[in-house]
């Protein structure tokens, strides 16, 4: 049996021991449908007039990230960009991957880096993001 799209936001809150509200409800489901990293704004502009205000879109946010259920995967531009946080381990959330040329993101799920290690004293590294620059399948010239 195949679950639903709501189904899994229910469970999703239910795991992280969030109260199901509509406004969670539906960033979450932006989240999930979206399939790369988006901003707060993005996520208004999706959920439009009729959608939580951006003042709880960023609350909301914050929450998920407490929770655990969303990661911040990474800055660009001064502006977080959030995704779901199950394709992503304890230690390292998957690449992402900007292209110079068009600037579009991807989530390269099929990369895993070793976890970076300092040699200097004192220093516990406990998570990391790694964002690589390049050329997109469109924009490659060798494609
Ligand atoms: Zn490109
Ligand atoms: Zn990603």
């Amino acid at each position: 049996m195949k679950t639903s799209i709501k189904q899994k936001i229910e469970y999703l809150l239910d795991c992280a021991d969030l109260r199901r509200t509509r406004p969670r409800a539906a960033i979450l489901a932006v989240l999930l449908g979206t399939g790369k990293p988006i901003t707060a704004e993005q996520i208004a502009t999706k959920l439009g007039r009729g959608g939580p205000d951006k003042v709880t879109i960023y609350r909301t946010l914050e929450n998920f990230v407490k929770a655990g259920l969303v990661h911040k995967a990474f800055l660009q531009e001064r502006t977080w960009h959030f995704e779901p946080a199950q394709n992503c381990s304890k230690t390292q959330c998957h690449p992402h991957f900007t292209c110079i040329d068009c600037g579009n993101i991807h989530c390269l799920t099929d990369i895993t880096l070793p976890m970076a290690k300092s040699m200097r004293k004192g220093f516990l590294i406990r998570r990391q993001r790694v964002q690589l620059e390049g050329l997109c399948p469109a924009c490659n010239p060798n494609t």
